[in-house]
């Protein structure tokens, strides 16, 4: 088993998460790579919880179509996206505060902290990830992850697993998106049409690329917009603004038109 877990690219790993037992060894092997860049867990498996700590690795991901749920704070969004009896939390808001608002989308959407599989992190900036800690202190059972460009921006009381573009979990397609920050990512979810897009773009006052005085690399942002419109989407889903939920391809045509 170790042999075959060595063999496998760190894309492999994820490709295979939520697809059968071998992801736990598989697992075990990527949050081993992730060391150096992280703190090593703390309290994961403790008395206390009762949980294993990452015991979604073992059950199969429902074919249920994607739902989502938004977890507004003041200035920026956090979401929920939930498939039967599992879900995903995208972002987790700027400080625990953030907390009170994500299990509120998750119970209104029929689920909670125990159905969280995965926390996946658009990028590294604080009013993203600065209530990953206390999402994470609830959610016993998710496996936090992060464009691996950004993962060393990030810190986290369980192992990041780095994410790539083209990577799938949860049944989600793992888009590279940076621009915004190096490591970048938006989820999407093509069955749906639905593209989380974190902050690689934003809807305030109208559709706009990444905001300019938060971006990293400007032509990469604006190349990412590109990539997100030939997606198609459906839906899109900000860091900051509300969800776009009609007219998107347009309202997106007319963004890269003005690039
Ligand atoms: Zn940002």
């Amino acid at each position: 088993m170790k042999g075959t877990v060595h063999l496998l690219s760190r894309r492999q790993v994820l490709v295979d998460l939520g697809r059968g037992a071998i992801a736990v060894a598989v697992l075990g092997s990527a949050a081993a790579c992730t060391g150096e860049d992280s703190p090593p867990p703390a309290g994961a498996g403790s008395p206390t919880s009762g949980t294993s700590p990452v015991p979604s690795m073992t059950e199969p991901v429902p074919e249920d179509p994607v739902t989502w749920k938004r977890a507004g704070f003041a200035d920026v969004s956090a979401y929920v996206l939930l498939r039967g009896s599992q879900a995903v939390v995208v972002d987790t808001g700027e400080s625990e505060d953030a907390v009170g608002e994500i299990e509120k989308a998750l119970t209104t959407a029929g689920g909670s902290w125990d159905a969280v599989r995965h926390v996946i992190l658009t990028h590294q900036h604080p009013d993203h990830v600065g209530g990953l800690d206390a999402v994470l202190a609830r959610a016993t059972r998710a496996v936090p992850a992060v464009g691996e460009a950004d993962l060393s921006g990030v810190l986290s009381s369980r192992p990041l697993t780095p994410l790539h573009d083209g990577d799938e979990l949860f049944g989600l397609r793992i888009i590279g998106t940076p621009g915004h920050t190096p490591g970048h990512i938006s989820v999407h979810d093509p069955d749906t049409g639905l593209v989380v897009v974190g902050d690689a773009m934003v809807n305030l006052g109208g559709l706009s690329g990444s905001m300019p005085q938060y971006t990293a690399d400007p032509e990469q942002a604006a190349a990412s917009v590109r990539v997100v419109a030939k997606l198609r989407p459906r839906t899109l889903l900000f860091g900051h603004g509300d969800p776009m939920t009609r007219g998107t391809a347009k309202q997106l045509d007319q963004l890269v038109a003005s690039l």
